[in-house]
């Protein structure tokens, strides 16, 4: 098998498109045949070298790789002239006011043969005869389209549901070029969950959008995977490999799937508390440089991340000293003798030793244990002298992960500003 991704570079891959990268690319890797990436950048105007260069990008951090290309559409347009040139000489296109048209047959139809969709008949009388060079000689989509996926011997075209409609005119221009024609596969349209075409408003809508958000490529590919195709109904979790030995066009489903991100950070975090905890900082540091201890601190927030952007507002104190404890953290925590519970707690802990997690939890609750109080009268004055605010992963996680002089020294800062 041999397929093509064609994006037209007028923007950022969307989400739309990764997933019609992704499964090009299934279907090269599952049948040991090849990937074309032919970048469909005929538009002139609102095709930019940036662009180029933001969707390759995009591709490569979802780990999609191509076996030709990228291969511009425009600079084919020799090519293009040539074909329009002969379907001109052999009769089957003519020239209209300086424009070449294709000639449509008057009756009958042009019927696609869709692996996904079925047959889609499409009627001629309702084709008129089509443009495929404007009058000043450029080719039109339909033309370079069909041309190029001929001369680079393409067997699948797989896209969006949306380009059904100039698949006829397509196999028209194939058929004049006396070319076999390819099988075609139109993937269903993506909603958000409100039952709506996907756009910006469900949420991150750009390939970039999720990687800024902190979402893992891995967890991105198998959520992708799933808009549209399953092996079964019910699993969800799917490796690469198993993605590449699994997936197949004909399981692919004709109704519009759902892009649900609330569904994606779910998933994000199943990934995310997969790794170790050293892949899992670096994949922080990916995202916002590398700082020291962020191991440990990764390891502490593992449990309650979702996204690696989460790993900040929550756990961010973890490598950062925070500027200042957070005043209405302050006022629900500190008072009624929570600084004598502190001292105590700062007491114990510079006892601890190993400074280990367990070790941390037994010494913290035998000062609850001894002062007879509940467990959170003696942890939340801890996460608000360390953390500055009430919210923090595990309070022994966190005191393990920051280390016995830095929890010291920041107790000793919150009991020094007693009023
Ligand atoms: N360039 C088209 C797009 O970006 C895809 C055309 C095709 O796959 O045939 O929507």
């Amino acid at each position: 098998m041999k397929v093509r991704f064609a994006p037209s570079p007028t923007g950022a891959l969307h989400i739309g498109g990764a997933r019609t990268a992704l499964y090009n690319w299934l279907v090269a890797r599952g049948s040991g045949g090849s990937l074309v990436l032919r970048i469909e950048d005929t538009d002139r105007e609102r095709s930019t070298p940036e662009n180029v260069a933001q969707i390759i990008d995009a591709l490569e951090w979802l780990g999609l790789d191509w076996d030709e290309g990228p291969i511009s559409q425009a600079e084919r347009g020799e090519r293009h002239r040539a074909e329009i040139a002969r379907l001109v000489d052999e009769g089957h296109a003519y020239e209209d006011e300086g424009a070449v048209r294709l000639r449509v047959p008057g009756e009958g139809a042009t019927v696609v043969d869709d692996v996904i969709r079925g047959e889609v008949r499409f009627a001629h009388a309702a084709i008129d005869d089509f443009v495929i060079a404007r009058s000043d000689g450029s080719p039109l989509y339909n033309l370079a389209v069909a041309v190029d996926d001929r001369d680079m011997d393409i067997t699948h075209v797989v896209r969006g549901e949306d380009h059904l409609s100039n698949t006829p005119r397509q196999l028209m221009v194939l058929k004049a070029l006396g070319a076999e024609p390819p099988t075609y596969a139109h993937l269903p349209l993506l909603h958000g969950p409100d039952g709506k075409k996907l756009s910006k408003r469900h949420g991150a809508a750009s390939v970039g959008e999720l990687r800024a958000a902190g979402y893992l490529p891995e967890a991105v590919r198998n959520y992708l995977a799933l808009l549209g195709w399953g092996a079964d109904a019910t699993t969800t979790f799917f490796t690469t490999e198993d993605l590449i030995e699994r997936f197949s066009l004909e399981r692919v489903s004709r109704n519009p799937a759902v892009f649900d991100e609330q569904k994606l950070r779910w998933m994000n975090g199943r990934y995310l508390r997969e790794l170790e905890p050293g892949e899992l900082a670096r994949r922080l540091a990916q995202l916002h440089g590398d700082r020291p201890g962020l191991v440990e601190a990764a390891g502490a927030a593992q449990e309650k991340l979702q996204t690696l952007a989460d790993f900040w507002p929550l756990a961010g104190f973890l490598v950062e000293r925070p500027r200042e404890i957070d005043q209405r953290a302050w006022q629900k925590v500190m008072g009624d003798g929570a600084l004598d519970r502190l001292a105590e707690a700062r007491a114990a802990l510079a006892a601890v030793d190993p400074f280990e997690r367990e070790e941390v939890e037994t010494a913290l609750r035998g000062v609850v244990d001894r002062l007879e109080v509940k467990p959170k009268d003696v942890f939340q004055p801890i996460r608000v002298a360390i953390a500055g605010t009430t919210v923090s992963p595990g309070i022994f996680e966190s005191v393990a992960a920051l280390g016995r002089d830095e929890v010291l020294a920041r107790i000793d800062a919150a009991l020094a500003q007693r009023p």
